[in-house]
């Protein structure tokens, strides 16, 4: 059994007010597709609050950089549909380039703050692409709640934000990492690792975890992350483009932890990059 898709804002909308018109709550997975057992948590968060669920996969090329894989990104939809199905999703929106961009399109939405530093640094103009489309998806679906993975962690504070800020009237609701049994957080770009790589890979949420453990138990942050940093180049990632701890919210840079905190990662494996982040809690007061 496979979910069934259509292509058309018209459509998504149609079959999203029927829904509503039968009292149904709608809840958006918003996805580029090459769907995993993360995206299959997702959908099945969405079931636990709403009626329908209403998957889109898009890959986005607004969101690619110039030198980035948006070409060889995974596209597997009939694989996807099973998945879908699976997890329990009702439809599938998978528009076409046009359908999202059609000629004379000239609108970017642009999130300050958030969308500077960690990925935003690395990936200039990545988080508008993300910001444009993400508001678009929602507009169009009009759901009632849309469900976005921590492990894209920046991410999902600049939709939090893009929300707020343009008064969209959907709920956002983060969903835990889901991860594979030696802690690698399942992405679908980990199709690209070779075997090497990939016995690799694991220590990027091992350390993050080390780390969390040592700064809660006092540990100061500047030299815990130096310590980090130095164990992931000193086992062989290929570059970290950042190892940092920020404020869980505003996602800005933290020296000590007297709020609840996030250390967040990006790091290369030859031409893949991982990334992966972890809460840091203060202590509780005794
Ligand atoms: P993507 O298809 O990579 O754009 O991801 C679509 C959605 O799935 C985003 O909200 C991601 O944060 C989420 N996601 C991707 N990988 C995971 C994972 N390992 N655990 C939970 N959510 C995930």
């Amino acid at each position: 059994m496979s979910t069934p898709i259509v292509r058309s804002v018209a459509e998504l909308r149609t079959r999203v007010a029927a829904w509503h018109k039968a009292g149904e709550r709608v809840g958006l997975i918003p996805t580029m597709g090459a769907l995993h057992e993360g995206h299959q948590e997702l959908i099945r968060a969405a079931g636990r609050a709403c009626a329908r669920k209403v998957v889109t996969i898009f890959v986005n090329p607004r969101q690619f950089g110039p030198n980035e894989d948006f070409a060889r990104y995974p596209r597997q939809e009939e694989a996807d549909q099973i998945r879908a199905h699976d997890a329990g999703a009702d439809l599938i929106f998978a528009p076409t380039v046009g359908e999202m961009y059609p000629d004379g399109y000239a609108t970017s939405i642009s999130v300050s703050g958030v969308s500077d530093g960690l990925c935003g640094a690395h990936r200039p103009g990545h988080f508008d692409g993300v910001a444009t489309v993400v508001a678009k998806l929602l507009i169009q679906a009009g759901a009632d709640e849309a469900f976005f993975g921590e492990k894209d962690y920046q991410q999902l504070q600049v939709v939090r934000r893009l929300v707020r800020d343009l008064d969209i009237p959907v709920r956002i609701t983060g969903v835990p990492t889901v991860r594979e049994a030696d802690g690698l957080a399942l992405s679908s770009r980990n199709v690209y690792l070779s075997a090497g790589q990939r016995a690799l890979a694991p220590l990027l949420a091992r350390t993050l975890n080390e780390m969390a453990s040592r700064i809660a138990g006092g540990a100061p942050i500047a030299a815990t992350l130096a310590d980090g940093l130095a164990g992931l180049r000193g086992a062989g990632f290929d570059e970290v483009e950042y190892l940092e701890a920020r404020d869980v919210v505003s996602l800005v840079p933290i020296e000590t932890l007297s709020a609840p905190g996030r250390l967040l990662v990006a790091a290369k494996l030859g031409k893949t990059r991982l990334i992966d982040n972890v809460p840091v809690l203060p202590k509780a007061a005794p």
